[in-house]
């Protein structure tokens, strides 16, 4: 074929959004999950990283620390080098690439050395970061225009030396900037807001100027700090507010007073909680996602990993002769991919199913059925269990029929044996098994340091891996006391009768059995919980 056309490199230049990983466009995603190196700095979202190939080379030039700076000439080198090995080179960067991101000079140097270049918009923090704190950076009534405005600091929002800043102060036309636009919009403008703050008012800008600093916009950290010019200065030191921040001035931030909602906690329950997230990473994604959305910070221990058995003549077996059986029953979301890969493996398709009726035991896996098989699930119990699904089985006529149960190979044995009281042959056919992870030290640091508001337990096994990897790590065993004051916040009954096994009393169980169930639950729990403490 034509190899040589696939050699040509080439570098997209991404927007990564300004921090809530929601915000990164379609487009974004579609490459970087094309990218074979991603070149990244500090103000990318880590679970944006998320979306690239495993086995893609990641490059960190964050800056955060003076030692490891990265010049921007030998950053435009990387690039060149491996787009010129052939690679596809996803260079992200936070909020828009062009705005403030140095961009434009990646672009030019990709020109000179002759590697194509794409360029991926992103959502600026400079817009973001206002919307996210309530301030629309337009208004009918309050303003019709907005500029955005270096201050001094580099662009990884450290503070820059104090010599480019004064240099860069001679060079600026304050009258002109001071009435540019009616909302003005400071990025990299901590350190220089004194500066700012008494240019604008000797410029004619009135000292009860509304003006707002949003730090980590958009990320479950978000702080605001605002105030008028002649205060804010005062107000950001006592708040000890560092960069990265966006500094917004005029009229539009007193909006903020009726359109505060990300960092709102009765309007987000769950902003800025520390939520402990056990699922297997290949299944997590689903509650990761809801719970980011609404503002929570959150951390991932996977303890348990799903693994697809070695061995599928079994499942072969039963995925050959299909037509034999009167139902197929699923219950989990894990057993779908590994049967639709079989499926495609044996060169069979959803037809293979026509004979067969099948059940799902919850929506997920219903949901998940129809996105994988094309099947729709002839029957969902109204509770995500397996005592549900048994207990509303539809078939009145089991005698005889034959049922296929694609599962774990470590399951409760009450659903094939009521299945078979009813007269029912059942093929129980283990498809995968969950292997516990080692358990990172971190989680201990974070117990022991109290910054953990929830750990969610998604199914029994979350529970059981999760302590006896915890029992194991911590020398002290002094579980108990580490758990007080955490949320421990279960699926469902079965999931919080394992952990009332273990000694801890859930403080949630979901009412509905599902990981929007839970979310749901775990905001009527902070809810509460935030007006008791007044
Ligand atoms: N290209 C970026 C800006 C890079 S300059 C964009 O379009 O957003 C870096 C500055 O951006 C920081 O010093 C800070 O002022 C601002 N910034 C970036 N992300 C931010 C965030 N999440 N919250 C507040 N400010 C942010």
């Amino acid at each position: 074929m034509l190899e040589p056309e696939n050699k040509q490199g080439i570098v997209y230049l991404i927007g990564a959004g300004p921090g809530d990983p929601g915000l990164l466009t379609l487009r974004g995603r579609e490459l970087l999950a094309q990218a074979d190196v991603v070149v990244y700095d500090r103000l990318v979202h880590p679970a944006v990283l998320d979306y690239a190939r495993p086995e893609a080379l990641r490059v960190f030039v964050g800056k955060a620390s003076a030692r490891h700076t990265l010049t921007q000439e030998e950053i435009n080198a990387l690039l060149i080098r491996h787009a010129q090995e052939g690679k596809r080179v996803a260079r992200l960067k936070g909020g828009d690439p062009f705005v403030f991101g140095r961009g434009g000079e990646e672009a030019e140097a990709c020109r000179t050395a002759g590697v194509p270049f794409v360029v991926v918009p992103g959502i600026t923090s400079a817009i973001a970061a206002p919307a996210y704190a309530g301030i629309p950076v337009t208004h009918r009534d309050a303003a019709s225009s907005f500029c955005v405005i270096t201050g001094h600091e580099r662009e990884d929002g450290k503070e820059s030396g104090r010599r480019a800043a004064g240099q860069a102060e001679g060079r600026r036309d304050w009258a002109r900037l001071a009435h540019a636009a009616d909302t003005l919009i400071f990025l990299m403008g901590v350190e220089a807001l004194p500066e700012i703050v008494a240019r604008l008012q000797e410029h004619g800008r009135e000292p009860e100027t509304p003006i707002a600093l949003v730090q980590w916009g958009t990320w479950p950290q978000q702080r605001v700090v605002s105030g008028t010019l002649a205060d804010i200065v005062e107000r950001v030191r006592e708040a000890g507010l560092r960069p990265p921040a966006v500094c917004v001035v005029g009229e539009v931030v007193r909006l903020r007073g009726r359109l505060q909602w990300f960092d709102d906690p009765r309007r987000q329950p769950l902003f800025g909680k520390r939520i402990v997230v056990t699922r297997a990473r290949e299944q997590a994604s689903g509650l990761v996602d809801m719970l980011r959305t609404r503002g929570a910070e959150v951390l991932e221990y996977p303890t348990i990993r799903i693994e697809k058995l070695k061995d599928m003549t079994e499942l072969d077996g039963a995925l050959q002769s299909l037509e034999r059986y009167a139902w197929m029953v699923v219950t989990s979301v894990n057993t779908v991919p590994v049967i639709a890969e079989r499926l495609e493996a044996l060169e069979r398709d959803a037809r293979a199913f026509a004979m067969t009726k099948v059940a799902a035991i919850g929506p997920a896996t219903a949901s998940i059925l129809r996105e994988k098989l094309g099947i729709r699930a002839d029957f969902v119990p109204t509770e995500a269990v397996a005592e549900a699904l048994i207990d509303q089985w539809p078939d009145r006529e089991m005698r005889g029929k034959r049922v296929f149960l694609p599962r774990a190979r470590e399951a409760r044995e009450m659903l094939p044996e009521r299945l078979r009281a009813m007269g029912a042959i059942v093929d129980v056919i283990p498809v995968y098994e969950t292997v516990a992870m080692e358990q990172p030290e971190t989680l201990l640091e974070d117990l022991r340091a109290g910054n953990i508001d929830a750990i969610t337990f998604t199914a029994s096994s979350t529970v059981k891996n999760l302590m006896q990897a915890l029992a194991i790590g911590s020398a002290e065993s002094n579980l108990g006391a580490y758990l007080k004051g955490v949320c421990l916040a279960a699926i469902g009954p079965v999931t919080g009768q394992t952990l009332k096994e273990y000694g801890f009393e859930p403080t949630i169980v979901a009412e509905e059995h599902t990981m929007a169930g839970l979310v749901k639950a775990l905001e009527s729990y902070f809810a509460k919980r935030g007006k008791g403490d007044g």
